[in-house]
């Protein structure tokens, strides 16, 4: 049986008062509502200047943090990049990668990810993995190609042991801070046609047990819906992720 999980993905928002009471009231949230942390697995991912912060917060919580990026070298001349030792010097347990929004804004690129991903396992990070199609794209019927593509080349060369330590998220590119989510419908068969390729590339066992979060305009009103698919193991969460409230009403979802 899949644990839920719900991951918040602050982006490049908040500062330090905003970072530590946002990490605060979700750990007070959680605290007041023992059952929902039973059942829900919860992360918060503020920017980088904002992780001690944080991780001050949710220390002796059931509140995990990651980071939104990294460099897949462990130190050296990278000047502005932070590595994943680095992240885990913070207090990070996760590290996402490969988000629509690094690939499209960034230009970065299947094997620069799967750079990453390697980096970052190795170093004992959990990699949230961003996989998703744009809105052309789906309209040209290449949604499981893409997928397909994205999935193999990020998780190329991983053992299936590694596989244990990343969770991915299906992301559409459409659906990402513009109000307009996947149906219920759509997420769940994209995330069966990843835990379809999971099994492909890895084996049932990894497949079965790999965690893929749905994130694009997911909210309070459309959460219960997403979140009941059977393949649908949790959340990645932009926009509502900024309001404790809305975060937590999510993660009440997945607890159901
Ligand atoms: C995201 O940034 O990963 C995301 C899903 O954003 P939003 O929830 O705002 O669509």
């Amino acid at each position: 049986m899949r644990r839920k999980f719900v991951a918040g993905n602050w982006k490049m928002n908040t500062d330090t008062a905003k970072a530590r009471d946002l990490a605060s009231q979700v750990v007070a949230g959680l605290a007041a509502n023992p059952a929902w942390a039973d059942k829900v697995q919860v992360a918060v991912c503020p920017p980088f200047p904002y992780l001690a912060v944080a991780a001050e917060a949710i220390k002796g919580s059931k509140v995990g943090l990651g980071a939104q990026n990294c460099h897949h070298e462990a130190s050296g001349a990278f000047t502005g990049e932070v590595s994943p030792a680095m992240l885990k010097d913070s207090g990070c347990h996760y590290v996402i990668l490969g988000h629509s929004e690094r690939r499209h804004k960034m230009g970065e690129t299947d094997a620069q990810i799967n750079h990453k991903t390697k980096a970052a396992l190795q170093h004992g990070l959990t990699v949230i993995l961003c996989v998703g199609e744009t809105l052309a794209e789906r309209q040209e019927q290449r949604t499981l190609a893409v997928l397909k593509e994205q999935f193999h080349h990020g998780c190329h060369g991983l053992s299936r042991e590694q596989m244990s330590n990343v969770v991915l998220a299906y992301e559409p590119v459409w659906a990402i801070g513009t109000g307009h989510n996947a149906t219920p419908e759509q997420a769940q068969e994209a995330h069966a046609f990843l835990r379809g390729r999971a099994s492909e590339e890895f084996g049932p066992e990894v497949a079965s047990k790999l965690q893929i979060l749905y994130g694009g305009s997911l909210v309070p009103d459309n959460a219960p819906q997403l979140l009941a698919q059977p393949d649908v193991d949790g959340g990645l969460i932009g926009g509502a992720s900024l309001d404790a409230g809305r975060f937590l009403k999510i993660i009440e979802a997945g607890a159901r």
